[in-house]
């Protein structure tokens, strides 16, 4: 039997759990539990599988080596981990009484051993375990890293093979909008409403469909639904509905890279179809005023789905409200010219009557003064005017 002479060693061990993980297509964290150098427990991370949330590597390795030595003490044993443990995970290291636990690469969202806080640094709760941090942290963590771009890439693929991109349009690349501040809403997608002509709408569709009041919030340019994150968590919380698309050219949508394709009857007919395929009703349409041209035909149309209109005076862009990294996030969708041809043709679109048109139909709801626009205030302002009697 090979006798594992040195922390390394045991990681190694720990290691080969891992990538097993990952080949069963889990994250890959692996541990290993070594007492005279020898291992008497292995485990690798398995909740999806098992579908079992407390199937953390440690957790199966410290059961394996208390079968094997028949004691729920493992008295004198080292815990091996890739990656730092979790809260679950310290706490059954720490009941195990192992000497030892030994991890790779820090965590520090659930890290208990030092990240987030250290249950081994604690002395009402531990008097037995030592601790020893970032042998072969690299290795560890690399695999993590690998594991998950993997998936992110396949994760991108099918959801290509979902929504098919036509050669004529462009979809800025989803790397643009991780770590948006402020955007934790799952987004959603449609293709195939016929007025789409296979191009793919993003849009936001949060809170209940029963709900009392829907908030549908209609971004002008240059804008995207990014725009309202700052009023969505109100309207949420007040226990309405909030559906935010981003137009074609815009966003998270596809963008054709012809301007032409923008004229605003398109634009219309898919807000129509937005509102019969979401079934929208009691609506509050809330819109920037660049955008007023293509809303007030929409709200004449379909009058009986609108309960008023909040009219909000302000460009996006550097303002009061914004940091710098907002406004990045705010122009992540139009990386280039070819992205930005939704923006040059709507700069065109507004005609002097069309804008008299919005006027006319949306005088009937509040309007915001130009430095409250899309912010919280505005919005707890508008949940109260527009409360349902
Ligand atoms: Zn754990």
């Amino acid at each position: 039997m090979e006798l594992l002479s040195n922390d390394e060693a045991g990681m190694r061990a720990a290691l080969a759990q891992a990538q097993a993980a990952a080949q069963a297509g889990e994250v890959p964290v692996g541990a290993v539990v070594v007492r005279d150098g020898v291992v008497v427990g292995r485990g690798r991370n398995a909740p999806v599988a098992s579908h079992d949330p407390t199937a953390h590597a440690e957790i199966q390795a410290l059961r394996d080596a208390a079968q094997r030595l028949g004691n729920y003490r493992l008295d004198g044993c080292t815990l091996y981990v890739t990656l730092e443990p979790c809260v679950m995970c310290s706490g059954a290291a720490l009941h195990a009484r192992v000497a030892r636990v030994v991890y790779g690469a820090a965590e520090p969202k659930t890290g208990a051993a030092g990240s987030v806080l250290d249950l081994f640094a604690e002395p009402r709760l531990n008097h037995h375990t030592q601790i020893a941090r970032g042998v072969l942290a690299d290795e560890c963590s690399a695999l993590l890293a690998g594991f998950f771009q993997q998936r992110r890439r396949q994760n991108q693929a099918a959801a290509r093979a979902a929504h098919p991109l036509r050669d004529d349009a462009l979809r800025t690349p989803d790397a643009a909008f991780a770590h948006l501040p402020d955007y934790p809403w799952a987004p959603r997608y449609a293709s195939d409403w016929p007025s789409l002509q296979g191009l793919r709408l993003h849009y936001l569709d949060e809170g209940p469909r029963d709900a009392p009041l829907t908030w549908l919030c209609l971004h002008g340019a240059p804008a995207w639904s990014y725009l309202y994150r700052r009023m969505l968590p109100v309207f949420l919380a007040a226990g309405h509905r909030v559906v935010a698309p981003d137009l074609i050219g815009f966003g998270k949508s596809d963008k054709p890279k012809k301007p032409g394709f923008h004229t605003p009857e398109r634009h219309r007919e898919i807000l129509h179809a937005l509102l019969q395929q979401a079934d929208l009703q009691r609506c509050v349409l809330v819109l920037q005023r660049s955008a007023a041209p293509l809303a007030a035909p929409l709200v004449m149309a379909a009058r009986e789905r609108f309960a008023g209109v909040l009219l909000l005076e302000s460009a996006p862009g550097p303002g009061a409200v914004e940091t710098a990294a907002e406004s990045v996030a705010l122009n992540a969708p139009f990386p280039d010219r070819g992205h930005r041809a939704a923006l040059q043709a709507f700069a065109a679109m507004h005609s002097a009557q069309d804008q008299a048109l919005a006027e006319g139909v949306l005088l009937r709801g509040l309007r915001s003064t130009r430095g409250a626009a899309h912010s919280a205030d505005m919005a707890l302002q508008a949940v109260e005017y527009f409360r349902p009697s």
